[in-house]
């Protein structure tokens, strides 16, 4: 008896994943695989419930058609300064086949955005054959030849895998810049979070991605190796940076959300998360752990208890360090009160704390919710756990 052959999935509409980097909001979203083919990280809650699935190349293919039909139909509306008429437009809305309204709504977002940038989606897009990224890249840019950025998020263990000469085809095909959770660069952090991959591995894939020509960032998570392998995770995550020289560092600090496999380990007291001014101290061991490379330090993520740590190094090196050292000297009391500030969104950075109106309501939260050195963490925890 022959075996059976699998039914090929019929095309069910454009389709989106659920997340993007914060760097991709005005990014187009393709999305060419199915949440995450790892899905065992412990601080991530993003797909657990979600099986991994990869979707036909025709699929994808025919998505990038659907949008590309839209966007010429909206830049037909739209002025030279991408201006359109409302009833013009409700018009377009009515006509549009119900099936295709995500795409159409996809359409007239990027349009707003811009037109730049396109994120291939879900967590691990490299997973799929290279010659079917090749192709989807291609189609990509047959259709879109002015798009200047087209990105993804890989895993290191995908990468190391890819022959070199793969991944220049995909590079010279379209995709020219990678996203990688790195996280942590200690082995130990690696092995507590179920992570999937070594400091080695890490290494070996951000030095591919440089050598086949892509941008690279790396997304470093500080706080997961919890109060006791604080010191290690900074050091050995600027190590492994050290030896990858991305183009990219974004800091995206912990936190630890009910849905997180860690969430247990945290309750139970078995992880131990650091306090804010731990982090604090965590980041300076880790920012004057830098050395000899000139990638761009980005921290652009709510979750961040300074977002003006930024710069390229090494030339910014020094005023990074600074902003953390003006926090660490500040007395508690104030200290508490830009943690609060910032948890609230009154603060983006340390320097915003001289606007006295900002000071002023974050002063007022403290006191409304009676913030003491006991409860300052617990609360900072509750306010960061709204955003993830
Ligand atoms: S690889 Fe990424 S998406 Fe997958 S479980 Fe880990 S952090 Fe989440």
């Amino acid at each position: 008896m022959s075996p059976k052959r699998k039914k090929p999935e019929p095309y069910k509409g454009f389709e989106q994943g659920p997340i993007r980097p914060p760097s991709e909001a005005y990014s187009l979203l393709i999305r060419v695989t199915r949440n995450c083919p790892w899905n065992r990280c412990t601080f991530c809650p993003v797909y657990k419930r979600s099986k991994f699935s990869l979707r036909p190349v025709e699929h994808v293919k025919q998505d990038i058609d659907t949008v590309h039909k839209y966007v010429e139909i909206l830049r037909q509306l739209a002025d030279e300064f991408g201006r359109m008429d409302r009833a013009e437009l409700s018009k377009v809305m009515e006509h549009t086949d119900p099936g295709e309204s995500p795409a159409f709504h996809a359409a007239l977002q990027w349009l707003g955005g811009g037109l730049k940038s396109v994120f291939i989606q879900d967590a691990n897009s490299l997973i799929i054959k290279p010659s079917d990224m090749v192709e989807i890249m291609t189609h990509l840019k047959q259709r879109f030849p002015w798009v200047e950025r087209i990105t993804s998020y890989a895993r290191s263990h995908t990468v190391a895998r890819i022959k070199d000469e793969d991944l220049k085809a995909i590079r010279e095909a379209g995709l020219n810049r990678i996203h990688i959770g790195l996280e942590s660069g200690s082995d130990k952090v690696l092995k507590l979070i179920k992570k999937g991959v070594t400091k080695e591995t890490h290494i070996k894939a951000g030095q591919k991605v440089k050598k086949a020509g892509m941008e690279l960032s790396e997304y470093v998570m500080p706080g997961l190796g919890g109060k006791q392998l604080s010191k290690e995770h900074a050091l050995e995550t600027a190590d492994a940076l050290n030896q990858i020289n991305a183009d990219f560092i974004r800091l995206r600090t912990l936190a630890i959300p009910r849905r997180a496999a860690m969430y247990e380990d945290y309750q139970a007291g078995r992880f131990e998360k650091c306090t804010d001014l731990m982090t604090a101290k965590e980041i300076l061991l880790f920012l004057e752990n830098l050395n000899g490379i000139t990638s761009m330090i980005k921290s652009d993520h709510i979750l961040n208890l300074f977002q003006d740590v930024e710069g390229k190094l090494p030339d910014d090196k020094a005023d990074m360090i600074n902003i953390v050292k003006t926090f660490l000297n500040m007395d508690p009391e104030r200290q508490r009160v830009y943690q609060i500030g910032r948890r609230i969104g009154v603060f983006s950075g340390i320097r915003d704390m001289e606007d006295p109106a900002r000071l002023r309501r974050a002063e007022k939260t403290c006191d409304e919710l009676q913030i003491t050195e006991e409860n300052v963490d617990a609360v900072t925890d509750e306010l960061m756990n709204r955003f993830v």
